[in-house]
């Protein structure tokens, strides 16, 4: 009855979503606070009748703002159904095993692995440095390879890697070879390399509203790029589904964009959290990596990430750990409002 293709998958496994039982959620990077007040003001007087009709297919007016918002024109601006879809097109439309294979992080978005199962790329990890950062100088080092991805700041470490060194790859890559920054976490006090795709063709940076903007539940995500690189991923999409985000979605990423103010205030009320619990938990013995995201990768000495894991679940709160070697006595802690961050403190306090 099934398919070859269908039988080989190997399907994503995201972050638990509790049924009843209430928890304190520190286990899929979602934002703590509600998105813009200018969200809830057009869902008021948002009107029903206006779902009669299809949304623009052209995305006109929040291709615009981002243009605004990024500083790129709108021709380099693609938009998807949350970055995973924007993801998935991308490996679709730039890797192919027969050029070699895709290089990512040996810790890095557990996504990446499943589209190139799903598209049959061959991967190569590349291991990170003792310090758990991405060395990015041994990618173009590789004999051959089809192109190469990362999370920026990387997940689950948080760490980050700056302008420079991303400028010094894209020397050192050859200009059919596209790389993919997945900046999913940048507005957490890194600094975005949107810039950089003005001089490099192959350069594809990938962003959401699901984090900073507190959209996960409204499915936006977007890449920036040079319009051949874009032209091709809105080719991918009309070849699958040919309407663009819903029409609810593209305006309350608009009038979420706007609200200039509000992101500013919610982010680094998050970035001030993630410092203070950081701190703390430094000085309780904990190992804390540096984390420009809004969580934070840390353990502690003689207890698996499973065991801190399991003794947080039973007392209400959901962080997330990872059986990889390597990484397996880490939690990885989403960064709550400053309440729920104290009880999680107290409990490891007597942890
Ligand atoms: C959360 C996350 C995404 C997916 O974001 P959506 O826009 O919600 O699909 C992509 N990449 C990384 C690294 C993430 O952590």
């Amino acid at each position: 009855m099934f398919t070859e293709r269908y039988r080989n998958l190997s399907p994503y496994v995201p972050g638990e979503q509790p049924g009843e039982k209430k928890y304190i959620k520190l286990n899929t990077n979602e934002n703590p606070y509600p998105p813009s007040p200018e969200v809830e003001k057009f869902l008021k007087a948002a009107d029903p009748a206006r779902l009669r009709l299809y949304p623009d297919p052209a995305m006109t007016n929040l291709r615009r703002s981002l243009s605004k918002e990024t500083g790129v024109k709108p021709e380099s601006i693609f938009l998807g159904n949350g970055s995973d879809e924007v993801l998935s097109f991308c490996f679709y439309a730039f890797f192919e095993s027969s050029r070699g294979p895709l290089l990512f992080p040996e810790h890095t978005y557990s996504f990446y692995p499943v589209y190139c199962s799903y598209y049959s790329i061959d991967y190569e990890k590349v291991p990170l440095r003792d310090d758990f950062s991405i060395c990015l100088t041994d990618y173009p080092k590789r004999e051959s390879f089809t192109g190469i991805i990362f999370a920026n700041p990387n997940a689950p470490t948080g760490m980050y890697k700056t302008i420079p060194e991303i400028e010094e790859l894209m020397n050192s890559v050859p200009e059919d070879r596209v790389v993919i920054v997945d900046e999913a976490y940048i507005d957490f006090g890194g600094e975005s390399v949107v810039p950089l795709t003005e001089r490099y063709g192959n350069l594809l940076v990938v962003r959401t509203f699901s984090k900073s903007r507190s959209l996960a539940g409204a499915r936006i995500g977007f890449a920036v790029g040079n319009p051949v690189l874009i032209n091709a991923l809105y080719a991918v999409k009309d070849s699958f589904n040919s309407y663009p985000l819903d029409y609810i979605s593209q305006e309350i990423a608009r009038v979420s964009l706007e609200d200039t103010e509000y992101f500013r205030k919610t982010v680094s009320r998050i970035m001030k959290t993630r410092s203070s619990v950081t701190k703390t938990l430094e000085e309780t013995g904990w190992q804390v990596l540096p984390s420009k995201a809004n969580f934070i990768f840390a353990r502690k000495e003689g207890v698996s990430g499973e065991e801190v894991y399991s003794y947080l679940k039973e007392r209400g709160v959901l962080v997330r750990y990872f059986p990889h070697r390597g990484i397996e006595d880490f939690v990885r802690i989403t960064i709550g409002r400053d309440d729920e961050m104290m009880t999680l403190l107290k409990l490891l306090e007597n942890f």
